[in-house]
């Protein structure tokens, strides 16, 4: 004997119902019992009507009609025309009872619990009947039965209790007698004793099953839904969840009860007390393994099994001076609650006893509130408690596993993991079995909380960074390319699994939150929104993903100054922009600061030297104990490449125009020529050493004569260089005559930096240095003779472009 419960989705039309014939018509066995739910959605149409009808609002009607079309569609698709009439005309007949208890509530202008449970059970009750009938025509031996004459409860409409002494009767009875391979269901409904309808409570009609599998001695019951089983997490919320093989009772009832909707928790008792193990198996992929529940379930060890979330939860706080010295004090704060009818899902008490919190379901809180206060009254006007408020739109979030109690540290990495993404904990509680650990949290955090926690606790290699790319110029686009390129060998190899999110230029702006096709991003950029940098920024955080990275490739000041919004939000900063860092000290130190606080790392390695490890290097020196004595480097590209190349046989002119033109400066040359770009640089180091500096702190000797200085524009600037050959050809000459290059150090020693056009005769370090390359000595406590050396391609959009990926491999490893 087995019993098979098909939910709403599974029958929410003719196809799907032909589906579960052909499920049904193909399970082996002498006795089966197949429950069903309403068609899928119509118990939510069915209450909506109510609602309106008890407001007086006359949309019931419309709601009314699309609930009979839904049904008469299915039967005309089901049943043969020949056999139509019969199955329509009971259809008909039920409806027109539904319509009538529904004027009545809109006559009055109130709905009883009774009169809703009444009205709620008709999803059932059509269903079962027009599935019994299909299966009959389709040659099934089925027959159709009223659970309501089986089942029975109490009066306490939305949730009966049941009597299983009558049920169990009833149950035994009935089945002994019927000579029907296949008995046909409703699920969710019951009557009372006095013969009202009354429901099991939403998603009740897994619980019917179960009932009537540990009435009958099942020996199994198969739960056919929309998933293929009981997943690690919502596999609605969670894409990377997968269904779990084998579990055990009392975790699929802890999942269950944190939220896990694939299984009403009630479901789990009756079964459980006869051994009877349950099968969630997929309606549409039923060849799908799914999820199988017994008592000893399969375990690989694996410490949590599952994460759960119950969405609109509130929370109650009883606390006050007084709390410890009245006696009873819990008992009668949980009997208040449960006397209105009010289920507490989460329970933490403060060790000193002066606060007991409770998670309730948001939409009681306004009666949760009212009762408690009202019952401790006398206490609160002695000011020994203090009047309760509840707090809403919360959640709670549950790591569950039978064999968590075995493992130390979980609690420590989940509340880690959720730090690191800025989730907020308001409570925690861990059940006294050790088998789940919950937290409260912010319902606008829980999908990235969910997301953040299943990628630590079951995917375990794999970590998901979300980009969000500002600037696809020179080198964000190679940036854009690159990623693409190595995305494949990153998820292989470096369990790295990166995404771009979001990308904007200065016109316009396009997000997709599944990651944006790379392949194509420019025409989904120019279809994309106006680009707008605080719109931007309200974006990435609305979206509220995990591993969130900001990513800079403008050289602009306006996108600079938004760094710290990204940063206060746990999101990380990557750079390739020198602004921020080369600004005021304070503003620098505070963008540190930010990174630190909110372990968001802030990194812009590109700053100096483009892809050269410059600054990691740096940075390890001094956290490895080391200090920086001096440093002496040459940190422009573009420098470098006007003096490789200038000469006698060409102008001065010419070759900045070329170096121009080849993208070896910035797109105002006077940055790079006036030395302003290399005092940012080597700022950045003097500051990146420890040294708190500023920009007119540092001795510029350019060899640019005034009037390039002043230049206001790049025409004027270059007609300035024709105008002064002479005197950049005295610079060239006076060097080659002592067989020297001119080279434009940076240099810092003893707290004071400077830069300017040296003369580097042969055999010194910087001597030989080609084309755009950079070079930077580090003269250190443990290097104080021979420095520490870097040397290579210290500019151009393709190096760049790496040193900012190398950036975002370092948060992923992070
Ligand atoms: P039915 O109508 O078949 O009873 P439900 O909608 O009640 O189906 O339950 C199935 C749904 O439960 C899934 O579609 C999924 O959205 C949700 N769900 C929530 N948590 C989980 C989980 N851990 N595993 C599987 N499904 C889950
Ligand atoms: N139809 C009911 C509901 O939607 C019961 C069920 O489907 O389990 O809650
Ligand atoms: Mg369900």
């Amino acid at each position: 004997m087995k019993v098979l419960k098909f939910g709403g989705t599974s029958v929410a039309n003719a196809k799907n119902i032909s589906q579960v014939k052909d499920i049904v018509g193909q399970t082996p066995g002498d006795q089966l019992v197949v429950v069903v739910s309403a068609l899928g959605g119509i118990t939510d149409l069915l209450l909506k009507t109510a609602d309106l009808a008890a407001s007086q609002d006359k949309g019931y009607q419309a709601i009314l009609k699309d609930i009979e079309d839904r049904h008469i569609k299915a039967i005309q698709e089901l049943i043969p025309i020949a056999s139509q009439s019969k199955v329509l005309s009971k259809v008909k007949s039920e409806l027109n009872i539904l319509e009538t208890l529904l004027e009545g509530a809109y006559l009055i202008g109130e709905i009883t619990p009774k009169l809703s449970d009444k009205i709620v059970s008709f999803g059932e009750l059509l269903s079962s009947y027009i599935i019994s009938e299909f299966f009959i025509i389709s040659q099934l031996d089925a027959v159709y039965k009223d659970s309501r004459e089986l089942i029975k409860t109490n009066n306490n409409y939305g949730k009966g209790i049941v009597n299983f002494e009558v049920t169990n009767n009833n149950c035994q009875t009935y089945f002994n007698q019927s000579k029907h391979r296949i008995t046909v269901l409703g699920g969710f409904i019951a009557s009372s004793t006095q013969g009202n309808s009354t429901t099991l409570g939403r998603g009740g009609s897994d619980y019917t099953a179960a009932i009537i599998s540990g009435i009958l001695n099942a020996e199994t019951l198969e739960i056919w839904t929309d998933v293929s089983g009981m997943y690690t997490a919502n596999p609605k919320i969670v894409k990377q969840a997968v269904a779990i093989p084998h579990i055990s009772y009392e975790e699929a009832m802890e999942l269950s009860h944190f939220g896990a909707k694939v299984l009403y928790p009630p479901t789990i008792q009756p079964v459980l007390a006869k051994g009877i193990s349950i099968h969630i198996k997929n309606t549409f992929e039923p060849k799908a393994p799914g999820t199988l529940i017994t008592e000893n379930r399969n375990g690989s060890g694996k410490s949590v099994r599952g994460i759960s979330h119950v969405e609109n939860m509130a929370l109650i706080s009883l606390e006050g001076p007084g709390m410890v010295g009245i006696p009873g004090i819990s008992k009668r704060f949980f009997e208040v609650l449960s006397e209105a009818n009010i289920s507490v899902v989460f329970i933490t008490q403060a060790s000193s006893e002066h606060s007991i919190c409770v998670g309730i379901p948001a939409v009681d809180a306004e009666k949760a509130v009212t009762v408690i206060n009202e019952t401790f009254e006398y206490e609160i006007f002695r000011g020994k408690i203090k009047s309760v408020k509840a707090e809403t739109d919360l959640a709670i979030i549950a790591l569950v596993g039978d064999n968590m109690k075995s493992h130390q540290g979980l609690s420590g990495k989940m509340f880690s993991t959720l730090g690191k993404n800025n989730v907020n904990i308001r409570a925690i509680a861990q059940g006294a079995s050790e088998r789940n650990i919950s937290a409260v949290i912010k319902k606008e955090d829980v999908k990235k909380a969910l997301n953040a926690l299943h990628e630590e606790f079951f995917e375990e290699n794999v970590k998901q960074l979300n980009l969000f790319v500002m600037g696809v110029g020179n080198v964000g686009s190679k940036f854009l390319h690159q990623i693409q390129q190595q995305k494949k060998y990153l998820k292989e190899n470096l369990k790295l699994n990166i995404r771009v999110i979001g990308i904007s230029n200065s016109r316009t702006m396009f997000f997709d939150e599944s990651g944006i096709p790379l392949r194509n991003w420019e025409d989904l950029l120019v279809s994309g929104a106006k680009a707008d940098k605080s719109k931007f920024y309200d974006q990435v955080q609305k979206l509220n993903f995990r591993n969130s990275i900001f990513v800079d490739n403008t050289a602009s000041l306006e996108v600079s100054k938004t760094y710290s919004d990204y940063l206060q939000n746990s999101i990380s900063v990557v750079t390739c922009n020198k602004i921020a860092c080369s600004s005021e000290y304070e503003n620098y130190a505070e963008l540190k600061n930010l990174a630190r606080k909110y372990n968001a790392p802030f990194l812009f390695e590109t700053n100096v030297g483009a892809g050269l490890p410059i600054l990691d290097t740096l940075k390890n020196l001094i956290a490895s104990g080391d200090k920086v004595l001096k440093i002496q480097a040459v940190l422009s590209g573009s420098l470098n490449f006007v003096f490789n190349n200038f000469n006698d046989r060409v102008t001065f002119h010419d070759v900045v125009k070329q170096a121009q033109e080849q993208g070896y400066t910035e797109p105002d040359p006077k940055i790079d020529l006036s030395g302003i770009d290399v005092m940012r640089k080597i700022l950045i180091l003097a500051r990146e050493s420890g040294n708190r500096l500023a920009m007119d702190e540092i001795e510029n000797k350019s060899f640019l004569p005034e009037e390039s200085l002043a230049a206001i524009n790049n025409d004027d600037f270059f007609t300035s260089l024709t105008k002064y050959e002479e005197s950049f050809q005295a610079l060239y000459k006076h060097a080659a005559d002592k067989d020297s290059k001119l080279k434009y150090v940076a240099q810092f020693d003893e707290g004071k930096a400077s830069v300017g056009l040296q003369e580097i005769p042969k055999g010194h370090d910087f001597y030989n240095l080609e084309g755009s390359d950079n070079i930077v000595l580090f003269y250190t406590e443990r290097y104080p003779n021979q420095p520490m050396i870097i040397k290579g391609a210290g500019a151009g959009a393709e190096v760049t472009a790496s040193g900012i990926f190398a950036d975002i491999i370092r948060i992923g490893n992070f």
